[in-house]
């Protein structure tokens, strides 16, 4: 059995996540069997991009305190913390979220998931080598900070996701170019957990996000702190208290049978407080891209006519030329070409060349880009026309 501790707790007040942690830690029990006693212990929030905290797109400042504080009570001093964010540095986006605030105050240093070496996955299902960054290799335990939310490519983040933070800037990038059908983008990610091991999952589930995410969507107060040590049942739960079957989704379904963890319910020990209190709503998604259109001969048209694509609200746009900078592919799929007047325009798609990766989405600091489903993908997605 899997254990997944649920606990409520309703705002980011300082006071309440730290009681409600600290219950939650309590009810989980074994930590020592997670975490070793000594070594070099690496929490990784999510820090996607650089948003005030109340965006949601983060793992929330105050909720890292708490993690921090309680684990120094209880010993741990060796603690670090980083990520790396696909644009800018991680450490731009704790400043700006407010977590670099929270970690000196804690005496926890930032470490830049910048550089990395080549690890080997055996029986790998899509990805046999990755370049992992050399702090999470080297660190001897791994406190997972993941924010549930929605996701144009794996429907759904949370902890097996915010491990693709551990490989360092760009090379993210290359392996959405690599990797452009969501089903084989969803086996790498299994890969990479099967040689970055979680010891500790603690979702951030206070404020969670649905539609357009994993950045840009609405924020859904389910107010909850999950923690487990299985990122697999800690996603499973997550998904179900979203009101999504977890075995929908590739990532999921695929990682258990990898023996990454567990996604039966039956086979998943609920403790503390009743997942129904966390069901407020059913969460609207990015639509299901799971068709591995890629392996088709009609694969152009059925990208141009199916597959949701990225748009963007030019009223919105403040033509920073972000999203340009986040397309992966060569040439790029999103251009910004001057205006009469010398200034940059609104970029403008090319969907031939678009892999439909959303790094653009993830990255507009405006949430101008959001995720359309053409006609004739309508008639498959429910006529639902677009997320915002
Ligand atoms: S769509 Fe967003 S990221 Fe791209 S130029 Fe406009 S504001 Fe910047
Ligand atoms: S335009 Fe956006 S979705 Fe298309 S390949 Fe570039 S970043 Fe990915």
């Amino acid at each position: 059995m899997s254990k997944v501790v649920l606990v409520r707790c309703s705002s980011y007040d300082r006071t309440e996540v730290f009681e409600a942690l600290s219950r939650g830690f309590e009810l989980f029990g074994d930590m020592e069997l997670s975490l070793p006693d000594d070594g070099d212990i690496l929490l990784k929030p999510n820090l996607l991009a650089p948003d005030p905290p109340e965006k949601g797109s983060t793992t929330h400042p105050v909720l890292f305190h708490a993690v921090g504080r309680y684990l120094k009570e209880r010993g741990y001093k060796r603690l670090s913390y980083g990520d790396s964010p696909v644009v800018g540095t991680g450490l731009l986006v704790a400043k700006k979220n407010g977590i670099q605030r929270e970690a000196l105050e804690l005496g926890i240093d930032y470490t830049e998931l910048g550089e990395g070496r080549e690890v080997h996955v055996e029986g790998a299902r899509q990805n046999p080598r990755f370049t992992v960054a050399n702090q999470v290799l080297d660190a001897s335990a791994l406190v997972n900070l993941p924010k549930l939310k929605t996701h144009g490519l794996t429907r759904i983040t949370g902890a097996l996701k915010n491990v693709f933070g551990t490989i360092p800037g760009l090379l993210k990038p290359e392996l959405h170019v690599k990797l452009k059908d969501p089903v084989l983008f969803a086996r790498m990610i299994i890969d990479l957990n099967m040689v970055v091991k979680s010891n500790l999952v603690v979702m951030d589930a206070i404020e969670s996000m649905e539609g357009n995410g994993p950045r840009n969507g609405r924020i859904v107060k389910t107010g909850f702190i999950l923690i487990s040590d299985d990122p697999v049942a800690a996603d499973a739960v997550g998904a179900r208290v979203m009101g999504v079957e977890p075995y929908s989704i590739p990532l999921l379904k695929e990682a258990e049978e990898a023996g990454l963890g567990t996604v039966s319910d039956e086979k998943i020990e609920l403790i503390g407080d009743p997942i129904d209190e966390f069901k407020v709503k059913v969460f609207e998604l990015s639509p299901d891209s799971r068709q591995s259109w890629e392996f088709s001969p009609l694969a152009g048209w059925i990208r141009n006519a199916i597959i949701p694509r990225p748009v963007i609200d030019a009223g919105m746009c403040t033509k920073c030329g972000i999203c340009v900078t986040a397309c992966p592919v060569k040439p790029k799929a999103l251009v910004q070409e001057k205006n009469n007047d010398g200034k940059k325009g609104v970029p403008v798609f090319d969907y031939n060349l678009c892999i439909r990766c959303y790094c653009c989405q993830e990255s507009c600091p405006e949430g101008a880009i959001s995720i359309m489903v053409p006609l004739t993908g309508r008639f498959l997605y429910g006529f639902k026309a677009r997320l915002k």
